[in-house]
């Protein structure tokens, strides 16, 4: 009864120190996470549709990935009218 008990509080103090390594690991990932200012302010220019040649806002925009370059579409009709031109 007494080895059940002993062997609780080393499970406790195990589980305390794995909680502690980990919340100590999270803080500093979102320390670093936070250091992302000036791509928030990218993110409200506008961008050109290629296909119907609208200005569309860049967060509101689809985007399609061709080989290195993104394109920015007002809306998924005009991406797959891109991706599959007939
Ligand atoms: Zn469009």
């Amino acid at each position: 009864m007494l080895r059940l008990l002993a062997l609780a509080v080393l499970g406790l103090l195990i589980f305390l120190l794995i909680r502690s390594t980990v919340s100590a690991f999270l803080a500093g990932f979102g320390a670093t996470a936070r250091t992302g200012g000036p791509a928030r302010a990218l993110r409200n220019d506008l961008v050109k549709d290629p296909v119907c040649a609208t200005y569309v806002p860049r967060r509101t925009a689809v985007a399609r990935t061709a080989g290195a370059t993104t394109y920015y579409f007002c809306s998924p009709a005009c991406a797959a009218k891109f991706e599959a031109p007939t």
